[in-house]
């Protein structure tokens, strides 16, 4: 039981300053007084060092970990584990203290490896949290920065938008009716709308309307606030245990093992009973005799290791996948990944760079083609061919204009490049305006923003309010250019205003997105006299259309290849993007995308019946002007028939469809905090070739906990079974008991570890997905469990046999026949290693290091068992000649082969084993319909 939280909660109060004031309580000008601050340029460097320096961090103390003596013991929390204590102490009762000392071994080994593979796990796991820090946008010396959260000091100036975490407690100074969904904080789940007016002293934390809380979420609107308190000075710092993140280490195949483990353990114990009543009545062994080959058979049998390398395997993927730039928020994400079987994609910044740049203008007289280089400032305007000067276009001057003011982007030298501060597009339309010779920052000083509304993927426009010259106020608005022909009455020319040629520009808007370009219009509209608030009603009609303008943005070469990788794999990847139907098209040409070349339109999605729907989404790969809620509906609609999904999302309307997917896939950098906290996967650089790479690793990883359920089962069976049939059928045993349990201890995890490590199979991505639902047990399975069991024995049984007739003690034959079965364990490690045919040149190599490392270690140990003075004493072993030890090899090649033999044959029979239970028949939608 965790005793931790209340003298936490303890310290948290008493670090509180006695006369901290109630923010909420006091008006916005007395909070900026306290705290020093200006809303408009924040705090300076030197003010931001010495507050770190006096608050510190804005970080919640580190969760107290389980001590490691506590990790430690709770290695032996397992059924399995118990059922060997009980062995352990039994066998130390009747005295035989090398048998229990044997038993001993294998419980503390298996815990020690289980306790250090399981603190690297939660090592890694620690990093992969550090990678979701989330991050925050702030005013300092007067520029806009993204920055981690963890960085806020108290005075800082936060800028707050939908989607948004709140990244420390903030009294709100101002912003565009902001909501909050305060449920961590209240449990109240319903948003709460926030203002920056002041409320009575003493209110309690659900009435603080003029306070944002750390830790709370931005459902609407946008917000400026000034931080009042970090870390764990704010209201969720001081119930900080409830937002530790827990992350288990479990999954639906590991929890399917521990009851199968338990039933297991049963039914062992049952045979252990039944072996010992068989012998003691039946065979007339001695008591002690019989009691120790049960022990021995119960032990052996039992996987003891089992759990923990199937764990193992599991964290080790996720860091694998987390060094690629996939973060696993959930572990049971990693396992699902292998089923996924399609996967619904953003385009803009998944698909394609995001590296935004105009490369065509359209106003209402000319046709401007502009060239450069991505954000470089360096650029020329092309009319008809003739290079221009930006001076004789004064409507691209006013569009361009417009077009910064109406933007948050920010684009500022970074090395010998440019960094985008904000929406790449922005950005773009910033580097447009220097290419016109505007000084984008004297430009955003002279005309600031009054008020704005911001852009979300419903509305498909921004607008910004500006003060005009002549005392009156201007809007401006940028926006998806058919929302904003709707809105738009007129056109603007050189020589003035003349009504809107709606057809022309309709055609103007679809040539452009025939390139493949991102199309967005800029217009605006001149309202009288001065104005402070920005209503929709004022944004969205009269506005005069300065033009369009036409962005590249170019697919990335490395999603080509992975869209191609998951059509092999059987995996159908759907395009999904806000755009224009017509720029989709092509872009989704571009990447291959495409079988059919259609689009259908959020519009479309919206006037069709569920079952049209249904029958749309099995042919149709490409969804344009989509909101938020079609994602929903499709991700619905394909589940409906059947289909595993991925989806990606980035804003805060995404999380109904990121948390509705079977696998939510979450924009590390573009994505809001919210869409991150409903996502199973965060992709750290918001790439589609990421999420084929993660879907690939799961299949990966899924395939070595299986290879690792085919390794254990059998073999610990065959262990098992000499003992059995040695009682039942009566004949001397080749193998004792205490040697049984020596074996056992050898090779339980040694060798099955190894898998955990091994790369994936070259068909790994060239075979359809695994249905979701299979049995644990397939009967494949039970079948090979037998067959390689029964092999086992035969083989044992056999080598002691021969050396006996000729000439060998029983002592020396024991020892062989010992040897062998730990060779015929080792085979058969190279034979799980592979599901289809063993054979150079399909992506497992015939040797890995973890491999080649635990084949020497168990190698090396039985020499120790059949030479070292003391082994010798304690396990009744002699010394081989090398013809014994050849011997040996030869049965080991020929159970290989021999194994290898029936999985072809199982193959012909029962198709390829693509998955153990699935048959050849349950095979893949076909990709290229
Ligand atoms: P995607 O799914 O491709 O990211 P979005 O929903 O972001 O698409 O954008 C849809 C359309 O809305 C774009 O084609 C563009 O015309 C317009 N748009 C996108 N971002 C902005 C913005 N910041 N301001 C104004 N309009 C925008
Ligand atoms: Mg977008």
């Amino acid at each position: 039981m965790d005793t931790s939280s209340p003298r936490r909660a303890v310290a948290a109060e008493s670090s509180e300053r006695p006369e901290t004031p109630d923010w909420a309580a006091l008006d916005t000008a007395a909070v900026l007084a306290r705290l020093n601050t200006d809303p408009a340029t924040g705090l300076s460097p030197a003010e931001v060092e010495t507050r770190r320096a006096r608050y510190g961090r804005n970080a919640l103390p580190e969760p107290r970990r389980r001590t490691a003596l506590m990790r430690f013991l709770a290695q032996f929390n397992n059924v399995l584990i118990y059922v060997l204590l009980v062995a352990a102490a039994v066998t130390l009762l009747l005295q035989h203290w090398i048998d229990a000392g044997v038993i001993l071994a294998v419980v503390v080994g298996n815990a020690i490896i289980g306790f250090i593979q399981e603190g690297k796990a939660e090592q890694a796991l620690d990093a992969i949290r550090t990678m979701l820090a989330p991050s925050c946008t702030v005013v300092r010396d007067g520029e806009r920065l993204t920055m981690p959260a963890e960085d806020l000091v108290p005075g800082d100036i936060v800028h707050l938008e939908g989607g948004d975490r709140v990244p420390a407690d903030l009294r709100i100074v101002g912003g565009r009716e902001p909501r909050m969904q305060e449920a961590v904080l209240t449990g109240e789940s319903v948003a709460t709308a926030k203002a920056p007016a002041p409320v009575a002293p003493g209110a309690s934390l659900g009435d603080r309307t003029s306070m944002a809380f750390s830790g709370t979420y931005v459902t609407a609107g946008t917000a400026r606030g000034v931080v009042v308190a970090t870390g764990a000075a704010t209201e969720i710092g001081r119930i900080s245990d409830l937002v530790s993140g827990v992350r288990t280490l479990t999954s639906p195949l590991l929890r399917t093992i521990d009851r199968f483990g338990v039933r297991l353990t049963i039914a062992i114990l049952a045979i252990a009973v039944a072996m010992f009543l068989f012998g003691w009545l039946v065979r007339d062994y001695a008591f002690v005799d019989i009691f120790m080959a049960v022990v021995g058979m119960a032990v052996a049998a039992i996987p003891e290791g089992l759990p923990a390398v199937l764990t193992i395997t599991l964290a080790l993927g996720a860091q694998v996948m987390a060094r690629r730039n996939a973060i696993a928020r959930r572990l049971p994400a990693i396992e699902t990944l292998g089923s996924v079987s399609v996967i619904c994609t953003d385009k803009t910044g998944t698909l394609t760079k995001n590296e935004m740049m105009v490369a065509h203008v359209a106003t209402a007289d000319h046709d401007i083609a502009v060239t450069g280089a991505g954000y470089d400032h360096a650029g020329t305007f092309y009319v008809d061919g003739v290079e221009s000067h930006a001076k004789t276009l004064p409507i691209l001057e006013a569009l361009a204009r417009a077009g910064v003011l109406a933007s948050d982007a920010g684009v500022h030298p970074d090395g010998d490049g440019w960094r985008v501060h904000g929406d790449p597009m922005e950005g773009a339309l910033v580097v447009l305006a220097r290419k016109a010779g505007i000084d984008v920052a004297a430009l955003r000083r002279a005309e600031p923003r009054v008020d704005g509304i911001p852009f979300t993927s419903e509305r498909r426009y921004m607008a910004s309010l500006h003060d005009h010259h002549d005392g009156d106020s201007e809007v401006l608005v940028k926006g998806a250019p058919d929302r904003l022909l709707d809105l738009c009455h007129a056109e603007r020319t050189a020589t003035g205003d003349r009504p809107l040629d709606r057809d022309r520009w309709t055609a103007r808007i679809e040539a452009i997105a025939a390139e493949g370009q991102r199309v967005l219009a800029v217009a605006l509209r001149r309202l009288d006299g001065h104005r402070t608030h920005l209503t929709e009603a004022d944004a969205e009609r009269d506005l005069v259309l300065l033009g369009l303008v036409g962005l590249q943005d170019p697919p990335r070469p490395e999603a080509v290849a992975a869209i191609a990788e998951c059509q092999r794999a059987g995996i159908r990847v759907k395009m999904i993007t806000g755009d224009h139907a017509v720029t989709a098209r092509a872009i989704a040409r571009e990447l291959g995308l495409v079988a059919v070349d259609r689009a259908l339109t959020g519009a479309e999605l919206d006037a069709m019946s569920p079952d049209a729907l249904r029958r749309a989404v099995a042919d149709v790969d490409v969804f344009a002007r989509t909101s938020p809620e079609n994602k929903l509906r499709l991700v619905e609609a394909l589940q409906a028939d059947g289909a595993v999904i991925a989806m990606t999302g980035d804003g805060v309307n995404d999380s109904p469809a990121l948390k509705r997917a079977d696998i939510g896939v979450a924009m590390g950098c573009k994505g809001s905090e919210a869409a991150k906290e409903a996502s199973d996967l965060v992709l750290a650089d918001d790439n589609f070739a990421t999420i084929a790479a993660a879907v690939r690793e799961g299949r990966r990883v899924y395939d070595n906990l299986i290879k690792t359920i085919q390794f254990m089962l059998p073999t610990n069976g065959g262990e098992a079974l000499v003992l059995i049939a040695s009682v039942l059928m009566g004949f001397s045993m080749p193998i004792t008991p205490v040697q049984i349990l020596w074996v056992n201890l050898v090779t339980a995890v040694t060798l099955a570890l190894t898998l955990a490590f091994e790369p994936g199979e070259q068909t790994i991505m060239a075979r359809p997905p695994r249905p979701m639902k299979e049995p644990i047990l397939p009967g494949r399975l039970v079948w090979r469990i037998a067959f390689v069991s029964v092999l086992f024995l035969i083989g044992v049984l056999a080598i002691y046999r021969i050396a006996r007739g000729l000439g060998a003690t029983i002592p020396e034959a024991r020892t062989l026949a010992t040897n062998t079965l730990v060779v015929f364990e080792i085979a058969y490690l190279f034979n799980v290693r592979r599901f289809g045919r063993a054979g150079p040149g399909r992506g497992v190599p015939p040797i890995t290091l973890p491999v080649g490392a635990a084949v020497a270690t168990v190698l090396g140990l039985q020499v120790a068992f059949t030479y070292l003075p003391g082994l010798d004493l304690l396990f009744d072993t002699q010394p081989l000649s090398a013809a014994a030890w050849g011997a040996t090899a030869l049965a080991g090649v020929a159970v290989f082969g021999i194994v290898e033999v029936e999985k072809r044959i199982e193959t012909r029979i029962l198709g390829p084993r693509r998955r153990p239970g699935e048959t050849a028949a349950s095979g893949p939608p076909d990709p290229s319909r």
